[in-house]
This record gives C-alpha cells, structure tokens and sequence, in this order.
C-alpha cells in the first residue's frame, strides 16, 4: 500500500493544521503557505488522486467539496471565491490527494487564462 497523503496524515492528527470544516465525507484546512487573503484547501477523506479520478468515482462529493466551499467563502470572506484544481505534476499539482482550492478576500489578482 502506498504512504498515507499529507491531508490524510493531517486528517488522522498526525500533522497539525487549522481545520475549518468538517463533514462525514471532507474536511477543509487552512493553506500552510496561503496565496491569497483567504486560501482553504477543500479535501475530500478519501484519497482520490486528482479530481477527474474523483468526478468520475463520485460525482456527489465533488458537488459536496462545491458546497463546502461556497459556505467557507460566505464564512470566511465575501462570498464570492476562486476554486481550483491543479491536476498533475505539469499544472503544479504537488499532493496527489485531491483537493480544492479555495482563493477569497478580494484582491486575486488577473485570472491566468
Ligand atoms: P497543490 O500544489 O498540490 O495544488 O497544493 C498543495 C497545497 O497544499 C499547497 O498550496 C501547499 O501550501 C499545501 N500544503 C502542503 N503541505 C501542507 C501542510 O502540511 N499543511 C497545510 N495546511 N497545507 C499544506
């Protein structure tokens, strides 16, 4: 079996992080190196390795990660929030346990489109 992820080893207690939400089936955290005024990452308990393995798996989690960090924007900032999903090493995807990103708080600079 391969090594627990950084968020399931946060997830177990065995690495500290501030969590912010928790359901039966994901929980959010604060970035440790936040590049935004708000910057959450949402993270489904099962360690599905990038979101299209999720969206394809479980569509209703992911709907459910879409939820939680809507609630966290409304929360924590403005409501109003960028999401994203690195996916893969190429697109700067660093931990291979899918997660969202959540960027609120104003200022998030130009979109990279
Ligand atoms: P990725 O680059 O895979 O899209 O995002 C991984 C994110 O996890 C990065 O933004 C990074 O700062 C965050 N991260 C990595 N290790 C830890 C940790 O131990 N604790 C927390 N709270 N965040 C982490």
């Amino acid at each position: 079996m391969s090594e627990p992820s950084i968020f399931t080893r946060i997830l177990q207690g065995e690495i500290p992080a501030t969590i912010v939400a928790e359901t039966e089936r994901v929980f959010a955290i604060q970035d440790i190196a936040p590049q935004a005024k708000v910057h959450l990452l949402v993270i489904p308990k099962t360690p599905y390795r990038d979101v299209p393995e999720l969206a394809a798996a479980d569509p209703a989690l992911l709907a459910e990660m879409v939820q939680v960090a809507s609630e966290l924007a409304a929360e924590h900032a403005d409501g109003d929030f960028r999401l994203l999903f690195n996916t893969g090493s190429g697109a700067g995807q660093t931990v291979f346990h899918v997660h969202a990103h959540v960027l609120a708080g104003g200022d998030l600079g130009e979109k990279s489109l």
